[in-house]
Parts: C-alpha cells; sequence; structure tokens
C-alpha cells in the first residue's frame, strides 16, 4: 500500500489514495489454481487465455504478453523497425516510460508539445516540425537539423483520452512513418469508434498497479500485422530458434509475462466494463461538482472521443484561483487525500536533456497548472464527495 503514496503524502488510514487497484474479483482463485498446478512461470494457461482475451476486447488478430509495459514499448519500437541513432516523435507530456524505450535502442525521441483541450500531442505542432526540419531523401525522412534518420511516430493516450490519430496520420503521411500507440493509460478509450491500442501501426499497454487493469507488473503489444507480432513474441522470449538445443538467432529478451501476473490479468479483465463506467462516473461527478469554481479547468472529451479518464486531471490558473496547484495539492495532503501534479515534461527531465523538442511552451503551462485527483476505480461517492469540498475550500481559502 505504501507506494502507492508519494512521499508525505497520506498513508493513514481514512486518507484517500491517488489510485489504487480494485481486486475483488476472481483474482484470489486464479492465483491459486496456479499454485495449485504449478504453473507459475512465463508460460501457461492463463497467459495464453489473458492474450487472447486482451486481443479480442480492443479487437486485434493476436496479442503478445510482456513483463511490463516499458517492455512492450522497447519490443514495438524495435518491431516498427527503429534502430540505434533513428530519432522518434513522441509528445513531450506523458510519463517517462516511451522515452525511455526510445533510448535503450541508442535512438532519440524528439519531444512535441501536447495542445491544451485534451492535452495529447498537438498534431499542428508535428506537422510545423516536420515542415521546419524535416527532408525527404533517398526514401526516408531526415531531421535537417540533427542529420539523424526520423524512423516513426510515437503517440500516447495520456490520461485515458485518445490521441486525435487522424490528424497525426495526416501530418505524417508525406512521409510513411509507422505509428506506435503506447494505449497504457487508455484501456477502453475510443477514437472515432476505434478502441485504443489500435489506432497506430502497433499498440501498447501496461498493467502496472496503477492502471485500469493490473496484473501487478506486465504489458502487451497489439498489431494487425501478423509478421510483427511474431517478431514481437520472438524478441520477447530471447528469440529462440531450437527450444531443445537452446539455439538462439540473435539477441533477444527475458520479457514475457508470467502464468501468476496472467491470472490476475484474467480476473481484472472479467471486470472491465465496470471499471471503466466508474472511472467515468467519477470524472462526470468532478465535473459536475467543480464546474462552476472560477479558475480550475476541467477535463474535456472531444466529441471524435470515449475517454477512459484514467486519471482525472484538473487546471488550477493560480492568477484567477489566488492558489496555485501545489497550493491544492498541498492543502488536501493536509486532508489526508492524495493529488499529484502531472509529470515533469520531458522536455525539461535530467534523464533527456539531450533530446531535441518543439513547440512545448504550452505543455510547461499546462504541467504547471495541472493537478490529478484521487480516481481509483474503488474510490466511493463519499470519498468522492470529500475530494471535492477540499479541492472547493482550498480554492475558497485563497487570500
Ligand atoms: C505506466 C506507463 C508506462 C509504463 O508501464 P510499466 O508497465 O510501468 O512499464 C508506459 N507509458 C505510459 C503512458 C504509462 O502511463
Amino acid at each position: 500500500m505504501s507506494e502507492k503514496f508519494a512521499p508525505g503524502a497520506p498513508a493513514a488510514a481514512g486518507g484517500i489514495p491517488l489510485s489504487v487497484p480494485e481486486i475483488s474479483g476472481r483474482e484470489w482463485a486464479y492465483v491459486k489454481e496456479c499454485l495449485d498446478t504449478g504453473w507459475v512461470s512465463s508460460v501457461g494457461p492463463f497467459v495464453d487465455r489473458f492474450e487472447r482475451e486482451l486481443a479480442a476486447i480492443v479487437g486485434a488478430p493476436d496479442a503478445v504478453a510482456t513483463a511490463s509495459g516499458t517492455a512492450a514499448l522497447h519490443v514495438a519500437l524495435l518491431v516498427a523497425g527503429v534502430q540505434a541513432n533513428d530519432e522518434v516523435l513522441m509528445p513531450a507530456l506523458t510519463f517517462i516510460a516511451p522515452a525511455n524505450a526510445v533510448r535503450y535502442i541508442g535512438a532519440w525521441p524528439v519531444f512535441i508539445g501536447a495542445e491544451p483541450r485534451y492535452l495529447q500531442m498537438d498534431p499542428e505542432r508535428v506537422r510545423e516540425f516536420l515542415q521546419d526540419a524535416g527532408e525527404w531523401r533517398g526514401g526516408a525522412l531526415w531531421n535537417r537539423r540533427t542529420g539523424r534518420r526520423i524512423a516513426a511516430i510515437m503517440v500516447v493516450d495520456v490520461l485515458g483520452h485518445p490521441s486525435d490519430v487522424d490528424a497525426i496520420r495526416a501530418a505524417v503521411a508525406p512521409f510513411d512513418l509507422p505509428i506506435v500507440e503506447d494505449a497504457t493509460e487508455s484501456l477502453g478509450a475510443r477514437y472515432k469508434g476505434a478502441n485504443a491500442g489500435r489506432l497506430g501501426d502497433i499498440g501498447c499497454f501496461s498493467f502496472n498497479g496503477n492502471k485500469l487493469v493490473t496484473t501487478g507488473g506486465g504489458g502487451m503489444i497489439v498489431t494487425d500485422r501478423i509478421d510483427w507480432a511474431r517478431r514481437a513474441r520472438y524478441l520477447t522470449t530471447q528469440a529462440k530458434d531450437d527450444p531443445v538445443e537452446f539455439v538462439h538467432g540473435e539477441v533477444g529478451f527475458n520479457y514475457r509475462l508470467t502464468n501468476v501476473q496472467a491470472a490476475i490479468g484474467c480476473a481484472q479483465l472479467e471486470r472491465l466494463p465496470e471499471f471503466i463506467q466508474q472511472k467515468r462516473s467519477h470524472a462526470a461527478a468532478y465535473a459536475a461538482a467543480l464546474g462552476a469554481v472560477p479558475g480550475l479547468t476541467l477535463m474535456n472529451e472531444a466529441d471524435w472521443a470515449f475517454s477512459a479518464f484514467w486519471l482525472y486531471t484538473i487546471r488550477v490558473d493560480e492568477a484567477r484561483c489566488g492558489v496555485s496547484s501545489r497550493d491544492v495539492m498541498a492543502h488536501l495532503g493536509r486532508t489526508g487525500i492524495q493529488a499529484r501534479p502531472l509529470w515533469q515534461p520531458l522536455h525539461r527531465s535530467p534523464a533527456h536533456v539531450a533530446s531535441e523538442s518543439y513547440g512545448c511552451d504550452e505543455t510547461d503551462l499546462i504541467v504547471r497548472e495541472a493537478l490529478s485527483l484521487p480516481s481509483s476505480v474503488g474510490l466511493t461517492p463519499a470519498s468522492r464527495a470529500r475530494v471535492i469540498d477540499a479541492v472547493v475550500e482550498a480554492v475558497a481559502a485563497a487570500p
């Protein structure tokens, strides 16, 4: 429980955490089945079932389970053809994992700023960047400023809302770039009727503890391309050519999910519709109660989107509210409620100082103002009301 809380945040009983797993279905029964049968490691019936069921839910021909979402991203980028010293366009506003996955290959992220309405990578900035820096030469797209090949674009559906992938596709269409989708936060979301995870050429999910569906830790890759799925499976299983003679065709990875983890995942997936409904009802309740507070900006849902509302995030305009997002966070913390800012934007990250960025001014403002509110699936209406009261109080107490 304690690692769910940021340092200094309320771990005491009666506190309201930001986002904790909902383990109240068949998880125990399925894990017991693993232990009773001895199927505890990286092959087993629950791994197959988890892959099959997730593929069916998102409408993919196949799915490849991985040890984490980060591992899924690493392999998806490799499968999409990203190589050392290539560049990958991606949002500046996201958790760091997808940027790290690019660096694992020895490739370089280029961070593109977010648009303020839905907080996703701004397709207009992508278009401008390619106009400024892109050069089509010898059948490939090059970054004129760095001399590197731009090999892919990664969209990350942050906070549960899908990216405007048609606009992104239009921006990169002249250059034939593969689109890798990090749908880790958007499981259950839809874009113009299409399921998140299926919006690009290859999609990735994470089942870490704070995601909509958890396996403790884990991930998944989905793609239409059968050859890509086969290659992903090969790379995640040590690139094994001959299981008897231990022949390995290249340097692969031990990135498989275990049967025990998949067992938890199968139990979680059974409740996915209910989980999404809960997230959406939290969003509706927050929106209804906080909409009238001047200076707060609520989460939007585009008319082309069905959001999973993974983590409900408001913006606090300090000039209008008289308090900053961090003041509101501190007030909530004092009353036992855990709230959190968004991620340090990646163009500011010490881990990625060597990478280029484009159009990130708006992103800096968003991050300064943003505050994520408790959004656990199991958050009760009474707890929600406590959060709402505390936010209203924090703003009312402004000097
Ligand atoms: C959580 C997260 C990941 C990383 O997933 P892990 O399973 O923790 O490796 C990747 N991308 C995004 C957008 C995430 O939120």
